[in-house]
């Protein structure tokens, strides 16, 4: 098989050869039709996560180890199992559930895989789909396409799901208002989503007129350009002046958190998504005498990808898939994301 792999921080991802693996027990091979570019993908490759003050989180500290095949957005067809499965057929079409966990600890014991002490994430900790094979460890992993998109459904493995999670979050809050910061693969999704399940009044911010452009279209109710230098008086004034009920930031740096603080009104909730990173200093009493909460939202479940499937067969949900590339591509296509030339999300069909 060919895989596009990561031999180590900013070097130019490589396509290696390599012997083709046969599924044993409850694993199962997908001959891979489609793997969405995500941004994690771009911090795999940078080596890690900006923490602020010149300090660096290295992914290798995290447990990743190079080479390793980058796609956790894997969209294919089941071509061989292993003698422990049953449910799934050769030939089935198949999304895949990335977000592994070690069985054990207590989010996996309550089905949040995703929030494992001890992640096994496909195209994080081992090999993923960026690639024209993948092996999936179990068949428990899958989730049969049944007519969805074969491209528009890589997104809900990630992008998807993660705007599902945070959107939820939001929810709870009941908000009037709910402003999505970052109109990227997941803000978007964010607000298609946010549009399907919540009444909220829902404002989106960027910095590129283009994708507020597209966020109109997906159902954002006002949008508004953070490089405004009155950004922020905008967003007050559209929400009454009141502030949001609650933020989304899907790009989580110093200036979009700031704007987020700046915005929410008391009792707001501000849920952070993006791994842009930094560091900020909080005004401490503000927190208590508004009594606003600031919580994390890390993809999704197993059940939360199945729901969003759901969603994308009636139509509720369309991915924006805007490019697409050949797996000899893949340095261009994460250089076109860096460079912000992607709306929506981009695959990679090997
Ligand atoms: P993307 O590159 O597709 O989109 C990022 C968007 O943010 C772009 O539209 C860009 O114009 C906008 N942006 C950047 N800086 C901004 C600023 N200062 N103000 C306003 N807008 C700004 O990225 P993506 O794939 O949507 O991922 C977004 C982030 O979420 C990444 O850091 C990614 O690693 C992270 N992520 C988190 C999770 C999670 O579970 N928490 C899951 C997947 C991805
Ligand atoms: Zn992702």
């Amino acid at each position: 098989m060919k895989s596009a792999r990561i031999t180590g921080p900013n070097e130019p991802l490589a396509v290696i050869d390599s012997e083709t693996p046969k599924p044993q027990g409850t694993q199962v091979l997908v001959k891979v039709q489609s793997v969405g570019v995500c941004h994690s993908d771009l911090h795999l490759w940078e080596g890690g996560y900006d923490m602020g003050d010149g300090q660096f989180m290295k992914v290798t500290d995290r447990g990743v180890k190079y080479p390793v095949t980058p796609g956790h957005e894997i969209v294919g067809t089941v071509d061989a199992v292993g003698n422990d499965v049953s449910d799934v057929s050769i030939g089935d079409k198949v999304l895949v559930f990335p977000w592994i966990g070690c069985g054990e600890c207590p989010a996996c014991k309550i089905q949040n895989e995703n929030l494992c002490d001890a992640p096994r994430s496909i195209g994080v900790f081992q090999d993923g789909g960026y690639s024209d094979y993948s092996l999936i460890p179990d068949s428990k992993y899958l989730a049969k396409l049944d007519g969805v998109d074969p491209d528009a459904a890589t997104s809900l493995a990630c992008s998807g799901l993660t705007a599902y999670t945070a959107i939820k979050k939001a929810n709870h809050n009941s908000p009037e208002f709910l402003v999505i910061i970052g109109a990227g693969g997941l803000g978007l999704m964010g607000v298609q989503i946010a549009h399907a399940i919540s009444t909220a009044k829902i404002v989106c911010v960027d910095l590129d007129d283009a994708k507020l452009e597209t966020a109109k279209e997906m159902g954002a109710d006002f949008v508004v350009n953070s490089k405004d230098s009155d950004a922020v008086q905008k967003i007050l004034s559209i929400c009454n002046d009141k502030g949001a009920d609650s933020v989304v930031d899907f790009v989580n740096a110093p200036p979009t958190v700031k704007t987020g603080l700046a915005v929410l009104r008391k009792r707001g909730n501000l849920i952070l998504v993006g791994l842009f990173g930094g560091s900020l200093e909080l005004s401490l009493v503000t927190i208590p005498l508004k009594s606003i909460t600031i919580q994390g939202a890390y993809t999704g479940n197993y059940d939360d990808m199945v729901e969003l499937l759901d969603l994308a067969r009636k139509g509720t949900i369309n991915p924006v898939i805007s490019k697409r590339y050949t797996l000899g591509e893949a340095n261009t296509a994460l250089d076109d994301l860096k460079e912000r030339k992607i709306i929506g999300r981009a695959v990679i069909n090997p």
